[in-house]
């Protein structure tokens, strides 16, 4: 039994895993591999996987399973699993901190300071305070980021066409109920047809003069040159981002903005949540193995 390793995972999962058999993270080894694990790094494509003739079980660590061709993968009779569960907690945390961080200007007033430079006149910085939240999809990591705005105050309306209540939200019944209110607005979307460049010219409209727009769902939900327009036309206050069109992004057309706070896709990578996936990668091996 070899299992491949071939994203970042914890530092202990090696030794968690070396009961199963054989572990290594060495990629040049992908046609011996019975098992790999992968985070959002890893392309399974189908080359990947005709590269892969011993291949029986994908783990992906994490949520989004749009870096597998799991037609192909089912073709082939490999087990496709992921660890939806487990970063839920850290990647509301990454939402929140991006919306606390724009809005406080932190990344330009810790740079000036670096740079000598005294700007407290220009740097207002904005309450959360019954300030509205606008959460579109509310899944697990929406329904984490809805109750704490909740707990700062903040009044919370989120748009999912698959939930209708919510103890933290106020449900709206089209998106741009949502965008017309909200000060913040914060993407927790899947990556499909129905959710890829969601967030375009057209619906840029639909947002409330001067907010503030948050993603840490997938790149690949906004238009960046859009988001990109309504930041220099004011439309937009601010942007805080941690997902991108590929890791790392070939172009970064944010790069200019000050009013722009940027993650090199963090959303996930806690120390505890990575001991959380740990564990479930663990649980996962071993059911495959009794079955
Ligand atoms: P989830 O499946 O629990 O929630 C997604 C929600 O989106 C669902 O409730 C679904 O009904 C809703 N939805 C689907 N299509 C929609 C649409 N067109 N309009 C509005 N809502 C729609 O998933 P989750 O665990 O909350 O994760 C959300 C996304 O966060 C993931 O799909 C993944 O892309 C992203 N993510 C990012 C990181 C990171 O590191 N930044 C880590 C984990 C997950």
């Amino acid at each position: 039994m070899l299992i491949l390793i071939s994203d970042t995972f914890g530092n202990s999962l090696p030794d968690r895993l070396s009961k199963f058999g054989e572990v290594t993270d060495d990629k040049s080894r992908i046609s011996e591999a019975n098992i790999i694990l992968i985070r959002s790094k890893t392309k399974v494509t189908r080359e990947f996987i005709d590269s892969a003739s011993n291949l029986k079980l994908v783990i992906r660590g994490g949520v989004g399973l749009d870096n597998v061709d799991l037609e192909y993968a089912s073709e082939k009779g490999i087990e496709v699993h992921n660890t939806p569960a487990a970063s839920a907690i850290a990647v509301a945390e990454c939402a929140f901190t991006l919306m606390i961080g724009i809005t406080n200007h932190i990344g330009r007033a810790d740079s000036s300071m670096r740079n000598g430079k005294w700007i407290k006149k220009e740097l207002k910085r904005t309450e959360l305070y019954k300030k509205t939240l606008g959460i579109i999809g509310l899944g697990r990591i929406g329904t984490e980021l809805a109750e704490r705005g909740a707990a700062f105050g903040m009044i919370v309306v989120a748009y999912d066409p698959y939930v209708k209540n919510s103890d933290y939200a106020d449900m709206k019944v089209k998106m741009k109920d949502v965008l017309n209110i909200s000060d913040y607005v914060s993407l927790h979307l899947p990556l499909n047809d129905s959710t890829k460049g969601v967030i375009n010219a057209e619906t840029l409209k639909e947002f409330k003069d001067g907010s503030f727009l948050i993603n840490t769902g997938r790149g690949k939900t906004i238009i960046e040159e859009d988001v990109a327009d309504a930041l220099q036309s004011g439309k937009l206050a601010g942007f805080g981002n941690d997902v991108w069109y590929s890791d790392p992004p070939e172009s970064n057309p944010f790069a200019d903005f000050s009013n722009v706070l940027m993650m090199p896709h963090l959303g996930a990578s806690t120390k505890e949540n990575l001991l959380r996936i740990g564990g479930i990668v663990e649980n996962i091996i071993s059911e495959f193995l009794i079955d």
